[in-house]
């Protein structure tokens, strides 16, 4: 192959390698086409334009090499070697003249080595000419701006150059032979190699221990780390139907090149929803990097968390950021600092729980001064978008809701976070219990009981769990069921345990009443911290709340993990779920919270009115008459994710399991029964004014509903209450044929609540969570609602053969059920056999979908034989499977026999023409089939014309779909001429 089309097939290989790697690594492969004269002045100056996205100007660049030809395309390949460090040797041979006679021509063919000689003395050049009348105050400002690094200046000193006829040319030359080539980009000087290790310390110090939340013990993160479900999320493209839209990777994998959104940002995003792990991960990577075990690439690597920089309230630069709310440079902090912008690529900056920052991105103020101070959001704000220290990789881990459009526009890659697998479950009890007797004893405890089970992939539930062991081998977990039993599980423990003396003998009801006053002060905190957007406190915050030193000793509040020394605000609930949880206690226990006050939590739409805002900022804590307002104030400028958060344990609290604890704690129950049925009014009302905004159907279809995240929201709401009678007063009068819950984060403890509320409907329902992480323990969840269910479609969502065999067991009582699509899953032969038992059971099921998984011949075979006397199926979808010619041959002799089918789709396999002829055997007895798709296979003109023949007597057939095998054009058109019936 000559260079030029070896060129052109590296093209997309060579953009990326052009444009991930940082604008220097592009600039010095500039630097060299320049000098071999590769590139003339207005080439150059056409692929250097500033604010140009850099894979745009990749791409500008290759066009204009590619047009010169192939010695040009080898040279640029050659460059883009040397740039990146691979290939000292292939450096064409420059001889360095001293006698110049054309010293601007001079200064461009030794480029490179004089930006090499002159990077770190471009200050004193600059003076230097100054000095001697060379260049004006102006033009020296100009090369020296702040947002260029010190090799950007040295190019532009010589671009000044190359434009002037002063002779500054000639001096330049002159006094640059006089100096060393610098090094390599990899820190020489005492004080960068003293940072990096100090940082390396801070960051292994801090990224060491998992602080576990009753601060009695320190779990080594390397001990008890289990790996969490990391998936790619990609731009689903239309056209490609069978494409995963999601692909899982490693933690060391994050920064490949896969599922790249973005070529021209810089941040990776993490989303999770809260206690999926997004802190945890972020720490193992710190700890992965700080002992040397991955991520080498980045020689600095700068922790942040977004909770405790929206405190910073004044002006701060990149400088201090970096210097002093991570670590302080006790050397040479200018010549550290000069490093790090000269060399972004070796720079990783970390920010955790975005979501908590109490500001919303906008990148509506540019700020691109590194040295220039500006608010804290506008500074971090700026990093993300890649306005400042671009080309620095910056990692930004948030809940879901908390990502705007705007954001996303910056995001070089999104990466979500599924919780645990089943076996990941396992393996966490199995960390954390190093009696491997106990750790067996949780382990089978928790894989019989399906809802803690479900629960346990949320990694905060697996730690709860793990961390109230003993109570639950002691007591058993069946009446552990929804997300407030577990909370109320940790309490029990925290409070037994913070009084030990007691805590054994005393009853729990017992222990809680005497801890009131404590929970309710946290309480008070908690909801006054949701409020105010502020979830780390300070002392005086502490203390104007009342809490007290026993409170602290309960365990709820810990020292905030910060890496900075200069921390300011000592506590924090160890976790955001769990601040919720008491603003729930206080919310329902404060006797000057009134019934009406809890409609806030359920009606989030409602604006807020301008003078109960205005009553806020001064105090939470205010006199009781107050409180009513100044808690409603609260609500309505809290979070709304985390009052859904709080909502959901407030009725979880008032449900009748949890009736009798509440009751009495609170004495006279009146107000709590009053608080009961506001939440259930409110959670019906809720429920039907969703059904109600569904438009009707449309003639001939059946209504159909695409359900919001806050649908989900009250569905587990009215889960977490465990009121069978609510749940199907909710839900029994309402009409919708086609419930869509896609992309809605389904996780297995949504689909328990799903299941618990919809078997209630009363007419059969078509239900599609389509893109969530149901898995296998999800499927087991939503067995209960099988039986309302006519179609269940669970495409992308992890299944693998276990969840479908459970699926089949209920399936097979579940008259109404016709329908089930299974795109994209984890499926094997083993789910085709169980399929096939349903198929020979039900003989009602009219439509089987198993595109995109690892069906061969052999799960062929057993759905085949299944459909030999079907009565009733209509549509088959094997598409993107692994069928073969026993396959074929098996679904064959199923279309002799079968009279039902109507829909027979094979694309994507692995069908030859003697597959063809094979099929073809079948249809001539065949009298039911329309549509056969078989695109995307091996098929050639041989096998078409054998179709051919049999098209002649079967009239049923209307098309069969042939795109995408192994055809000529001129076949193609030959053939489509032969019969319309063949899709080309
Ligand atoms: P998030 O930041 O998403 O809210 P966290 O990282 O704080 O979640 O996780 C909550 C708790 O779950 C952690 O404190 C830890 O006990 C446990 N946990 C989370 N991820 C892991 C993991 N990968 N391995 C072990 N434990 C984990």
């Amino acid at each position: 192959m000559c260079t030029q089309e070896f060129f052109q097939t590296q093209r997309s290989q060579l953009v990326r390698r052009l444009a991930l790697r940082s604008l220097e690594n592009f600039e010095s492969v500039l630097d060299y086409l320049l000098s071999w004269e590769v590139l003339t002045w207005e080439d150059y100056e056409s692929v250097s334009l500033p604010g140009q996205p850099l894979s745009t100007l990749a791409r500008r660049l290759l066009d204009i090499v590619w047009n010169k030809g192939g010695q040009s395309c080898k040279l640029l390949l050659v460059a883009v070697r040397i740039a990146e460090g691979a290939d000292e040797q292939t450096e064409p041979p420059r001889q360095w003249s001293q006698n110049v006679s054309c010293p601007a021509q001079d200064l461009q063919r030794h480029r490179p080595v004089i930006v090499r000689k002159i990077y770190g003395h471009v200050e004193d050049i600059l003076n230097l000419l100054l000095e001697r009348g060379f260049i004006s105050k102006y033009e020296c400002d100009e090369i020296r701006l702040p947002i260029f690094t010190s090799s950007q200046r040295a190019r532009r000193l010589l671009d000044f150059a190359k434009g002037k006829e002063n002779g500054v040319a000639r001096f330049l030359l002159q006094h640059v032979h006089q100096l060393p080539v610098l090094p390599a980009p990899f820190p020489e000087a005492t004080a960068c190699k003293r940072y990096m290790a100090k940082l390396k310390t801070t960051v292994s110090a801090q990224a060491c221990f998992l602080s576990t939340y009753d601060g009695s013990e320190n779990l080594c993160l390397e001990d008890i780390y289990t790996e969490n479900l990391l998936e790619i999320r990609k731009n689903l493209s239309v056209g490609a139907p069978s494409q995963k839209c999601h692909e899982t990777l490693e933690l060391p994998d994050i920064f490949n090149d896969s599922g790249c959104i973005n070529e021209d940002a810089d941040t990776v995003l993490l989303v999770g929803e809260a206690g999926s792990g997004k802190t945890t991960l972020l720490q193992q990577l710190h700890r992965l990097w700080a002992t040397g075990r991955h991520f080498q690439d980045f020689l600095f690597v700068f922790p942040f968390s977004c909770r405790q920089l929206q405190y910073v309230d004044k002006p701060v630069s990149v400088q201090t950021l970096l210097f002093e709310q991570c670590c302080w440079p006790d050397e040479d902090p200018q010549e550290v600092f000069q490093y790090l912008l000269d060399h972004p690529d070796q720079v990783l900056l970390t920010f955790d729980g975005f979501d908590e920052f109490k500001f919303k991105f906008t990148d509506r103020e540019t700020h691109c001064s590194p040295t220039d101070p500006t608010s804290v959001q506008n500074l971090l704000f700026n990093l993300l978008r890649g306005s400042l220290m671009k080309n620095a990789k910056k990692v930004l881990t948030s809940r879901p809701h908390a990502i705007n459009p705007f954001l996303r526009k910056y995001v070089q890659k999104e990466l979500s976070l599924k919780g645990f697998s089943q076996e990941g479950i396992e393996l966490f009890m199995r960390k954390h219990h190093s009696d491997p007797e106990v750790a067996d004893r949780i382990v089978h405890l928790v894989q019989a009981t399906s809802a803690l089970h479900g629960l346990c992939h949320v990694p905060v539930f697996s730690w709860i769990v793990s961390k109230c062991h003993k109570e639950l081998l002691l007591h058993g977990c069946g009446s552990l069921k929804t997300t407030t039993d577990m909370y109320l599980l940790i309490l029990q423990h925290f409070v037994q345990h913070a009084s030990p003396e007691k805590g054994d003998w005393d009853p729990w009801i017992t222990s809680l009443r005497h801890r009131l006053p404590t929970i309710l002060r946290l309480g008070r905190l908690a909801l006054c911290g949701l409020g105010t957007c502020s979830y780390v406190f300070s002392a005086k915050q502490l203390w104007a709340s009342g809490v007290e030193e026993e409170d602290l000793s309960l365990g709820f509040l810990v020292p905030s993990r910060s890496i900075s020394q200069e921390s300011l605000a000592p506590v924090e609930f160890l976790h955001i779920t769990l601040q919720c949880f008491f603003a729930a206690f206080y919310l329902l226990l404060d006797a000057n919270v009134t019934p009406s006050t809890i409609r806030c939590l359920f009606n989030p739409h409602q604006k807020p009115s301008r003078a109960l805002v205005w009553l806020l900022p001064a105090s939470c804590i205010q006199a009781p008459e107050q409180e009513e307002v100044n808690v409603t104030a609260l609500l309505r400028k809290a979070e709304p994710h985390n009052i859904q958060i709080t909502a959901v344990f407030l009725a979880g609290l008032l449900s009748q399991e949890h009736w009798g604890l509440l009751a009495e704690c609170q004495g006279a129950s009146t107000p709590l029964l009053q608080k009961q049925s506001q939440v259930q009014r409110c959670l019906a009302q809720g429920l039907r004014r969703h059904f109600q905004s569904i438009p009707p159907a449309v003639p001939g279809e059946v209504k159909s509903m695409h359900a919001m995240p806050e649908f989900v929201w009250l569905i587990r709401s009215l889960y977490e209450m465990q009121d069978e009678h609510l749940a199907q007063k909710a839900v029994c009068k309402l009409e919708v044929g086609h419930l869509k819950v896609t992309y809605c984060n389904i996780g297995p403890a949504e689909c328990a609540a799903l299941a618990f509320v919809l078997k209630n409907l009363k007419q059969p329902v078509a239900l599609q969570l389509d893109y969530n992480s149901v898995g296998d323990i999800g499927v087991e969840q939503l067995l209960p609602c099988l039986r309302v269910c006519q179609a269940l479609y669970l495409r992308d969502n992890n299944i693998s053969d276990q969840g479908i065999c459970r699926l089949v067991d209920q399936a097979l009582q579940c008259d109404q059920f016709q329908k089930l699509a299974l795109f994209n899953n984890k499926l094997t032969d083993d789910c085709a056999h169980s399929l096939a038992s349903l198929l020979r059971y039900k003989q009602n099921l009219l439509a089987l979908r198993l595109w995109g998984n690892a069906v061969g011949d052999e799960g062929a075979l057993a759905l085949a034989s299944a459909l030999h006397d079907h009565q009733s199926l209509k549509w088959l979808s094997l598409v993107g499977n692994n069928i073969g010619s026993l396959g074929t041959q098996a679904l064959a002799l199923m279309l002799e026999k079968n009279t039902s089918l109507e829909e027979l789709c094979l694309e994507e396999n692995r069908l030859q023409d003697e597959d063809m002829c094979t099929l073809v055997r079948g249809l001539k007895k065949n009298s039911s089939l329309k549509v056969l798709k078989l695109s995307n296979n091996s098929i050639t003109h041989q096998g078409i014309s054998a179709l051919l023949q049999v098209l002649e007597s079967n009239t049923t057939l209307k098309s069969v779909w042939l795109r995408g095998n192994t055809l000529t054009p001129e076949e193609s058109e030959q053939l489509s001429l032969m019969d319309a019936r063949l899709l080309l």
